[in-house]
């Protein structure tokens, strides 16, 4: 079985530790390859950031310009290679082949936007501050930067990160999930094709060690991280303590309202894509939905009729809507929270577990799953499921629902589904979350934009993407200037 192997330096090398975990295929449990794991990463990484340190001190005086040369390439390998990616990411994540492409386009746009450095990291200058003096700001790199990424988007949250630290002058090194390291593989051997020193760009495998020693390495000046809320807020407060910059992206409980004077068709396709996609496994997907006077049941129904059709099985089956849950252990921890909920109360219009999915049997589908009168302060509202399971809860009036938002512990996303200019305004101006969608069912912002979590869903201050990535990855130099007029002396 093929154990991969680190990017380091520039090369391809075996790693220190001869511990492995399995590369599965979500939708039929094949071990697609193993990955290094265990104390012994440490090692590797030590070396990727001695490599990276020295590939910092060339790299950071090569132009701008010339630095974002890169990025143009990068841009035509990812696109020519965009099917051979999509097939990665499905297999070993479980996406359907329209998400899978999806994802590789938002990275695509990524290096696009990064594309611009040369105008985003410009500084400022003021001539004659003060007699005879000249003020300037610089934005100068930071050095060597980790980044830890989460196993929902193999391909793009890396772009969040990656182009923009490359074209502000830094060193990066990547340490992907070791649930789905193959699409980091493969888009490595993307970034062996350019023309950067040896070691700029580095991968290195593991999990919780190989993090913790890019936490500890002095030489290591930032962390970008993205995954779950309580390791989002252990690496804050480890990297911050060792003096490091963090932004560290967390887990997400995206409420959506739906005012009765919403559009009914509308809402109820753009909701169920919101909950459904990715099998709910995205930090934007919508879970608890709050309809505001829905006595005739509109919007319930449209969504129930919406979702019953919506067809479970292996992603990259053209049929497919949506593709199994990362691991057997994800599946049963989600069948888990839907009965409790059960349990509690809830009334189920829609029950996924146990579904089977001929060719694929040993695979973890859960189909699309709707609860209904869901306990307000239980488990399945309370906390992130990260699988497709709706809950439909109902109050009377945007007051009360918008109250309901805000009192939840994350603010990554929250959506509201109406008519009504004023009811749209309100919301986005009170609503307690970093990104508000409206008419809109997965509020991520674009590339340009910062990705806004708010609460639990971040800790820092610069998030990923856009211009909070430039910023994110320089440190402002002011520098005061005085030329003494020799023109004015007589000689
Ligand atoms: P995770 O937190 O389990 O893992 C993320 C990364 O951290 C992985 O690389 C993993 O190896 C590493 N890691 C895991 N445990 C660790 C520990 N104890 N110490 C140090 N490192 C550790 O997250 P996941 O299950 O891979 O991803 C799903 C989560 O990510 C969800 O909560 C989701 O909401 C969140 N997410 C958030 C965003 C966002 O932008 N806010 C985007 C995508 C995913």
């Amino acid at each position: 079985m093929n154990v991969l192997k680190n990017y380091i330096n520039g090369s391809w090398q075996g790693s220190a530790s001869k511990e492995t975990v399995d590369v599965v295929n979500p939708a039929n449990q094949e071990v697609m390859a193993k990955v290094p794991y265990g104390t012994d990463t440490k090692i590797d990484v030590s070396q990727a950031v001695s490599a990276a340190q020295s590939a910092y001190f060339e790299w950071r005086n090569v132009p701008v310009m010339k630095r974002v040369q890169v990025l143009y390439k990068l841009k035509s390998l990812l696109e020519d290679n965009k099917e051979t990616l999509a097939k990665i990411i499905t297999d070993e994540s479980g996406k359907t082949k329209g998400e899978s492409f999806g994802e590789i386009q938002r990275a695509i746009e990524n290096v696009e936007v990064a594309c611009g450095t040369p105008m985003l990291m410009a500084g400022d200058v003021i001539e004659d501050i003060a007699t005879g003096i000249d003020e300037m700001m610089v934005r100068q790199p930071l050095g060597v930067v980790g980044c830890i990424t989460p196993f929902n988007f193999p391909s793009m949250i890396v772009f969040w990160f990656l182009p923009y630290a490359i074209a502000t002058g830094n060193a990066f090194i990547v340490k992907p999930s070791e649930k789905v390291p193959m699409t980091m593989m493969k888009i490595f051997e993307f970034l062996d094709q350019l023309d950067v020193p040896k070691g700029l760009i580095s991968l290195v495998h593991g999990g919780k060690d190989s993090v913790d020693a890019l936490l500890e390495h002095p030489q290591i000046k930032a962390i970008s991280f993205v995954g779950s809320t309580p390791v989002a807020r252990y690496i804050y407060s480890k990297g911050t303590a060792n003096g490091k910059r963090v932004q560290a992206q967390g887990g997400a409980k995206n409420p959506v309202i739906v005012l009765p004077d919403a559009d009914i068709e509308m809402s109820s396709t753009i909701i169920a894509d919101s909950v459904y996609g990715c099998a709910g496994q995205r930090c934007l997907a919508a879970s608890t939905i709050i309809t505001v006077n829905d006595e005739k049941r509109e919007i319930k129904d449209a969504l129930f009729e919406t979702v019953k059709s919506r067809t479970t099985g292996y992603g990259w089956q053209e049929d497919v809507n949506m593709g199994p849950v990362i691991t057997p252990e994800s599946k049963s921890r989600i069948e888990g929270l839907i009965q409790k909920g059960i349990n509690e109360g809830a009334k189920v219009l829609l029950d996924g577990r146990n579904t089977k999915v001929s060719g694929y049997e040993k695979g973890n589908f859960i189909a699309p799953t709707i609860l209904e009168n869901v306990a307000l302060d239980k488990e399945l509202i309370q906390t992130e499921i990260f699988g497709p399971v709706m809950s439909l809860i109902s109050m009377k009036d945007i007051d009360e629902a918008l109250a309901f938002v805000n009192s939840g512990n994350y603010g990554n996303m929250a959506c509201l589904f109406t008519s009504s200019g004023a009811s749209a305004r309100k919301f986005r101006n009170e609503a307690d979350a970093g990104n508000i969608g409206i008419n809109i069912g997965v509020a991520a912002p674009m590339a340009q934009f910062p990705f806004s979590g708010w609460k639990d869903s971040f800790f820092g201050d610069l998030h990923g993407q856009g211009k909070h990535a430039i910023e994110f990855f320089t440190q402002t130099k002011v520098i005061i200037e005085r030329w003494p007029n020799i023109w004015s002396r007589k000689f």
